[in-house]
C-alpha cells in the first residue's frame, strides 16, 4: 500500500497546527508532535520532494537551506553545546527507502536525554 503525504502537506498548508521552530522560504522545521527523543524536530521543505533519493532532492539551493535551518534549530533550543539533560549532543536522520515513511522528504534531528543509550542502535 502506497503511503499518501497529507501529512508534511497538511503541516505545510496549516491544516495540521505544530509548533514551528524556522521557517524561512524554502523549508519548514517543527517539533515532532510525537517526541521520540528529548528533542526531536523535523526538517521538510516547502516543496514536494518525495524522498532524498529523487532527482529534486539535489537542488544546492534545497540543501543549503535544509543545513541552514538545522542550525538555526539547533542554536534557538541549545542544542549546539551539551546540556546536563541532554549531553550526548544531537545527530540528524534521514531516512530513505523505508517502509511506512512518509513520502515527502524530511530530516529528523534528534537529541537522546541524559538516560538515553548511547550509541543509539535506532
Ligand atoms: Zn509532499
Amino acid at each position: 500500500m502506497a503511503l499518501t503525504d497529507w501529512y508534511c502537506e497538511d503541516v505545510l498548508s496549516g491544516k495540521l497546527a505544530v509548533r514551528k521552530v524556522f521557517e524561512d522560504d524554502r523549508v519548514l522545521a517543527f517539533h515532532h508532535p510525537r517526541p521520540a527523543r528529548e528533542v526531536h524536530v523535523v526538517v521538510i521543505p516547502k516543496a514536494h520532494v518525495p524522498s532524498l533519493l529523487d532527482e529534486r532532492a539535489l537542488d544546492g539551493d534545497l540543501l543549503a537551506s535544509m543545513v541552514s535551518a538545522i542550525q538555526h534549530v539547533a542554536r534557538a533550543l541549545g542544542l549546539d553545546v551539551p546540556q546536563a539533560d541532554r549531553p550526548r549532543g544531537f545527530y540528524v536522520r534521514a531516512n530513505a527507502a523505508a517502509p511506512g515513511v512518509t513520502p515527502h522528504m524530511h530530516w529528523h534531528i534528534l537529541a537522546p536525554g541524559a538516560g538515553a543509550e548511547w550509541p543509539e542502535s535506532t
